[in-house]
């Protein structure tokens, strides 16, 4: 990431430049931000100019192979720490930052001003609590203790030292005071009364600064996980329900309909209704042999096509006719559970129809 691509805090960016350019690299820095402002945006083109070949105007270059590697999150010395716990997206028993990397790369590639919500999601702890545990300590001191694999700077960016224990803290402490030559520490907090003051006491500060309105709605485009997020939930749930109704399972069909009438507002509700109709679409696009304008994704063509072959000709119009009904419905406070019953009754009856 160039300083170049980042959102707002210019003033923050100008001061990181300075402080590289003058040679006064503080080893260990504490970037304090209200959630989602762009702390790791900041520090990531922070590194990347501190280690880019061909620096230029103030900026990295974004072409050389340093830059190159920043820019995918897989330069080998620069290291990511964040709150963890077990979880069933991967199988160690005590997990450190390193078991989820793959993780935090997809998430942070997509959109580096996610939220620690949006964290815990993408590495599948939704309902725990994210620990920076000891052994994540053991981890950074074995690999900054390695000498680095390029010549630049090894830097640790870690993500919320806050939910650090002191077991981990009393670990890092003296690599944190006298960190190797050439490294440096990022550490990013949201809750700066939270960081343990023998850590904080270490530091430099960096306010990043709120984002105005309009680098704010910047920043939300950018962030295409909650759609996608919702994306996946829908289609599965559509895809459930298709399947149940096709197969004749009339019940597994109907525990569909109670899923979607227990969405978690009307608008979910209504916004379920809306994809079911566009997902319907693109059967009945491919059922009049037009699957160019069906636009179906390479992964979903097989269901699809599948559906389009055991659904009757009429099924399509017919469903998107109730699905409509049933938005209007919802929007008159009718009550959801038996408007997603009925519906399924129906797209169960009609199938086959013509
Ligand atoms: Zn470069």
């Amino acid at each position: 990431m160039r300083f170049a691509d980042v959102i707002g805090n210019a003033e923050v960016a100008k001061a990181l430049v300075s402080m590289a350019d003058s040679g006064r690299v503080a080893h260990a820095m504490l970037m304090y931000e209200n959630e989602g402002c762009g702390a790791l945006a900041l520090a990531l083109a922070y590194v990347q100019y501190l280690n880019c070949a061909h620096p230029v105007n103030g900026d990295s270059c974004g072409e050389c192979p340093s830059c190159r590697q920043m820019s995918k999150l897989i330069h080998p010395d620069v290291h990511y720490v964040f709150p963890v716990n077990k979880g069933p997206k991967i199988s160690d028993d005590k997990p450190t930052s390193e078991s989820y990397i793959k993780y935090w790369r997809e998430l942070a590639l997509a959109n580096p001003y996610f939220t620690e919500a949006d964290l815990q999601r993408a590495i599948g702890i939704e309902s725990k609590n994210g620990l920076i545990a000891v052994a994540e300590a053991k981890f950074i001191i074995n690999t900054l203790s390695l000498t680095s694999v390029a010549d630049g700077y090894k830097a640790v960016i870690l993500y919320l030292p806050e939910k650090m224990n002191q077991e981990t803290a009393n670990r890092l402490l003296k690599m944190v005071e006298e960190p190797p030559e050439k490294t440096l520490f990022i550490f990013i907090t949201h809750s700066p009364e939270k960081v343990l003051q023998t850590i904080f006491s270490r530091c430099q500060s960096v306010r990043v600064m709120p984002l105005t309105k309009e680098e704010a709605a910047e920043v939300k485009a950018l962030n295409p996980f909650d759609d996608s997020e919702e994306y996946d939930r829908f289609m599965d749930l559509f895809a459930d329900l298709m399947r149940a109704v096709v197969s004749g399972d009339l019940q597994g069909a109907l525990e569909c309909g109670e899923m979607a009438a227990a969405l978690e507002s009307r608008e979910k509700q209504k916004a379920f209704c809306t994809f079911a109709g566009q997902c319907i679409r693109k059967i009945f696009m491919i059922q009049q042999n037009m699957p160019q304008i069906a636009d179906v994704a390479e992964q979903e063509k097989e269901f699809y096509d599948e559906m389009a072959q055991r659904c009757g000709k009429g099924f399509c119009a017919r469903t998107i006719t109730n699905i409509e009904k049933v938005v209007a419905m919802i929007d008159r406070n009718v009550n959801s559970k038996i408007l997603f019953c009925d519906l399924v009754n129906r797209m169960y009856l009609g199938i086959w129809s013509r």
